[in-house]
């Protein structure tokens, strides 16, 4: 079964003003839309047909760039589409928020680094809030469309949340202001949706 383009879980205008809707169209209806067509390409006729993108990834052959690169990309927006919401925003609660805390000491210190780690990572890639077994959290980040469930890269764990700073994802809006695009990804996390990732994985 080849996959599919997971439909948005929200109107392309609905995380206006922090992210547009011209943006959201062509990130989703072109560039993960081209994944996942790369990705179905790449792996018709091999061993890896009829596989879950979770086996897939986490058993990659970092040499296989068609699938390493349109797997993580198929993989990585599939879960960046879910982690955000129209009604997101403000801090976690629940058990995420007490893991956070945990590890970064508060939601604010979480925060700087996760933001650090997006606003640094140089040329395209992506931001993470990964799980440990065990329930330990951990901000990591990855280049292109890499991704911590791959062997050997990023901090390792099950991702929970993810921001992708690839300059297609926010140049329309925010052109070199990097930084701007990050503060406002903020205004958008779905802490339901991590919280129900947290548990799923720790
Ligand atoms: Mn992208």
């Amino acid at each position: 079964m080849a996959f599919e383009l997971p439909d948005l879980p929200y109107a392309h205008d609905a995380l206006e003003p922090n992210i547009d809707k011209e943006t959201m169209m062509i990130h989703h209806g072109k560039h993960h839309a081209g994944y996942t067509k790369k990705l179905n390409a790449a792996i018709e006729g091999t061993d890896l047909e009829g596989k879950s993108i979770e086996q897939i990834i986490e058993n990659l052959d970092l040499n296989n760039a068609a699938v390493r690169n349109n797997g993580g990309g198929y993989y990585n927006h599939s879960l960046f589409w879910q982690v955000m919401s129209p009604n997101g925003g403000g801090e976690p609660t629940g058990a995420i928020a007490d893991a956070i805390n945990d590890a970064f000491g508060s939601y604010d210190a979480f925060k700087e680094k996760f933001s650090a780690a997006a606003k640094t990572r140089f040329g395209s890639g992506w931001a993470w809030l990964c799980v440990h077994n065990g329930g330990k959290v951990e901000v990591c980040s990855t280049p292109n469309q890499d991704n911590p469930l791959m062997p050997g890269v990023g901090c390792g764990g099950t991702p929970i949340l993810g921001l992708d700073v690839w300059e297609h994802a926010y140049y329309l809006k925010y052109q070199n202001k990097r930084p701007d695009y990050v503060s406002a990804f903020f205004n958008l996390i779905n802490w339901d949706e991590v919280n129900k990732r947290y548990a799923a994985n720790k």
